[in-house]
């Protein structure tokens, strides 16, 4: 494969403090890269402006000008920063042979950036980060977000441990992802589901090197929870586990009921009570459950995410449309 075409996509939130020294690292390596004959003289860096309140946008459209290697793109407001990285991506992916996402604040290492393309020379369509070791989060951040990734695998949503938003994807990788026409982003979530041959590349995460958090604790809270019910419907299964428990319960507190009130050891009432409080308890949580097995379905309908993604067609009508395209 010639020198490959490469668009670094940074979604940048309030990051003024950051910017300047994010670009020209960022400069700097696609300099060495285009030297050593990885990528090509269209490769770019492609910031994007999550609608911010402070300089950002003034720093970004400076930067575009001095530099062809960067690009700029303008969010009307604050969207978010899942919102902000799928919309750069989009924007790039019918000019880019691939293009990787990464955090404005570099606390994800820019150097393995080379390994990654020469993994998709290699034949991969999607390249992981992943973080070795997180000793520069602080505790809070690293326990939570490790039991985070156990609760989703609990789950059963298919996600890459220790890999957040710091990725390459192949531009046929991003079409799929665009198949996606899901308003509730989770990306880490959705890029395994387009199920393109992958491969990982690790890297230490350090600290930011300026600037604030921008996710504080309830954007984090709020983006698990995202996570978790965009993904997953174990959490009705639950409900419908618990009614089929408390139907068991209901069961075995009947014959104690029974066995008391045979024995009279009971007062007028207590034995239609227990009754009917397990029993009742028990139907209404397992048709909570069904109720919520077939909103689960809804929910699953209304995403309307594609049934299936192709990767290859050999000898039918469409592959001469592919060759061109991706082989
Ligand atoms: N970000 C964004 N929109 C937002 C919040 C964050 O584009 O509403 C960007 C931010 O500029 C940064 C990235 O998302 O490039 C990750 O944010 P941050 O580094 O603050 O998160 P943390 O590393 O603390 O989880
Ligand atoms: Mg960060």
């Amino acid at each position: 494969m010639d020198s490959v075409n490469l668009y670094i996509v940074v979604p940048c939130y309030n990051e003024e403090a950051v910017l300047p020294e994010t670009s020209s690292r960022m400069l700097e390596l696609i300099k060495q890269m285009r030297s050593d004959g990885l990528v090509n003289e269209k490769s770019r860096i492609v910031f994007v402006d999550d609608g911010s309140k402070d300089r950002t946008w003034e720093i970004i459209d400076s930067l575009t000008r001095e530099h062809t290697e960067i690009a700029g793109i303008k969010l009307a407001c604050n969207a978010g920063h899942q919102n902000a990285l799928f919309g750069g991506l989009m924007t790039v992916k019918d000019d880019c042979d691939c293009a990787i996402s990464i955090d404005a604040d570099l606390q994800d290492d820019i150097n393995v950036i080379p390994e990654m393309v020469r993994k998709f020379i290699g034949g991969c369509d999607v390249v992981y980060g992943v973080r070795n070791k997180r000793d520069t989060d602080t505790f809070f951040k690293r326990t939570t977000a490790q039991g985070f990734y156990r609760l989703m695998q609990l789950m059963g949503v298919k996600m890459i441990y220790n890999h957040a938003d710091y990725r390459l994807m192949s531009a046929r990788a991003i079409s799929a992802l665009s198949q996606f026409p899901e308003r509730n982003l989770f990306l880490r979530g959705m890029v395994p589901l387009t199920g393109f041959k992958s491969d990982c590349v690790y890297y230490d995460r350090s600290e930011r090197f300026a600037g604030e958090s921008k996710y504080p604790l309830k954007k984090m809270l709020s983006f698990a929870f995202d996570g978790i019910t965009s993904f997953s419907v174990s959490p009705i299964r639950m409900i419908s586990a618990l009614g089929a428990i408390v139907c068991v319960i209901a069961v075995i507190m009947g014959i104690y009921t029974i066995y008391e009130k045979l024995a009279g050891n009971t007062d007028a009432g207590w034995a239609s009570l227990m009754m009917s409080i397990w029993f009742i308890g028990g139907v209404q949580l397992l048709s909570l459950g069904l109720i919520g097995e077939y909103i689960g379905k809804i929910y699953k309908e209304s995403k309307r995410r594609p049934r299936y993604i192709i990767e290859a067609y050999v000898n039918t009508p469409e592959s001469g449309e592919m060759e061109d395209q991706y082989v």
